[in-house]
């Protein structure tokens, strides 16, 4: 069983929500309470577990809450429990590693980095809630410093490969069309990358040139969301020999020019 939950948050994210779930049918975990809701506050919703997709503060900002209303076991990611010490102001109980379960809830983690390093999804047979990786609408922020666009992709990939019928995202509706939107999501990320690899190529140096030949449109408020972004293209781009990239100006490499 999974139940969702869409906790209004004040961060800037598709449908100004959160959405929390409910994975589990005798012990229970939470995932992503942002904020606290009656309907989560709900006696009947009582829970055993507590963890999150990432540490973001619009998916951890209610942990330390439910931690201590309850005696709800706090989970986090092994290989950065400290980040979430941090993120949720309360230290974890026990620790989870990619390819575990989460004690006898029958939900086990996949690590599914991109969006955040520290990014999991926890999967309930043939659905999975999946945080910020693909949403039924639009596309996930991927940049600087926390997004890297290379083991998102890969995410992606492994995230198509499992082949799930439905998808529980940290934003906006269900996905039940899963194949579909991981690859619309997939390949608009690599369009992306072409286009900023071209950007490069036609002698465009700075994050700022990179930006105005490679989106299409004018981003107002976006830009500079839209240079992180960029920024984490070029790191990729860089990794793979494909530009010259030293923080300040890309270029064409040597040998390509
Ligand atoms: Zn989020």
């Amino acid at each position: 069983m999974i139940a969702r939950y869409a906790v209004p948050v004040e961060a800037p994210v598709p449908g100004g929500a959160t959405n929390a779930y409910v994975l589990g049918d005798d012990e229970r975990l939470l995932v992503d309470p942002a904020a606290r809701t009656p309907d989560l506050d709900d006696p009947a919703n009582e829970v055993d577990h507590v963890a999150v997709t990432h540490t973001h503060p619009d998916h951890v900002d209610a942990v330390a809450d439910y931690a201590a209303e309850s005696d709800a076991t706090v989970w986090a990611h092994a290989t950065f429990a400290e980040r979430f010490a941090d993120a949720a102001g309360v230290e974890p109980d026990r620790l989870f590693r990619p390819g575990g379960t989460i004690a006898d809830t029958g939900v086990s983690v996949m690590a599914m980095p991109g969006h955040a390093p520290d990014h999991v999804a926890f999967v309930a047979d043939d659905e999975a809630v999946t945080g910020d990786l693909v949403f039924a609408a639009g596309s996930v922020f991927v940049g600087t410093p926390d997004g890297d666009v290379r083991t998102y992709l890969a995410s992606l990939r492994r995230l198509l490969a499992r082949d799930f019928d439905t998808l529980y995202p940290g934003h906006g509706d269900s996905i039940e069309n899963p194949d579909e939107r991981i690859r619309e999501t997939y390949f608009h990320r690599r369009d992306r990358e072409r286009r900023v690899r071209a950007a490069v190529e036609s002698g465009a140096e700075t994050v700022d040139e990179i930006l105005d030949v490679a989106y299409e449109k004018a981003l107002g408020d976006a830009r500079s969301l839209a240079t992180k972004v960029v920024r984490a293209h070029l790191q990729k781009l860089a990794l793979e020999g494909h530009v010259e990239w030293d923080g300040e100006r890309a270029r064409s490499p040597a040998d390509q020019q």
